[in-house]
């Protein structure tokens, strides 16, 4: 089913607006860089939306996850030569050491 251009109401639909997705004869669309359109209205709206679409897309999701994990490894750096300096006496999970004070055996 040939839809008819809702501009001109007169020729064929060659192309489908990419914003509104309403056809469009050749004469009356409203092409750009990004693809046929109704009118320059469609256009405009459509290259702000991908304008706002990519500026709030996350900008390289890997990053943070990578400054995380090099921030866990320089803090349990930290901590183990804390500890070997005996700056840090007992981590708990950490030490084997047993301290618990032992029960005295009664003679
Ligand atoms: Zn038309
Ligand atoms: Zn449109």
């Amino acid at each position: 089913m040939q839809s008819k251009c809702i501009v001109c109401h007169d020729k064929p639909a060659v192309f489908r607006c990419i914003q509104c997705h309403k056809p469009v004869c050749d004469d009356c669309s409203f092409k750009t860089e990004h693809g046929a359109f109704c009118s320059r209205e469609c256009a405009v709206m459509y290259r702000d939306f991908k304008r706002s679409q990519r500026d709030s897309a996350p900008r390289r999701p890997g990053r943070l996850l990578a400054r995380l994990v090099a921030l866990i490894l320089v803090a349990g750096l930290v901590v183990a030569a804390l500890y070997k300096m005996g700056i840090i006496k007992d981590i708990p999970g950490l030490t084997t050491r047993t301290e618990a004070p032992q029960a005295r055996p009664a003679e």
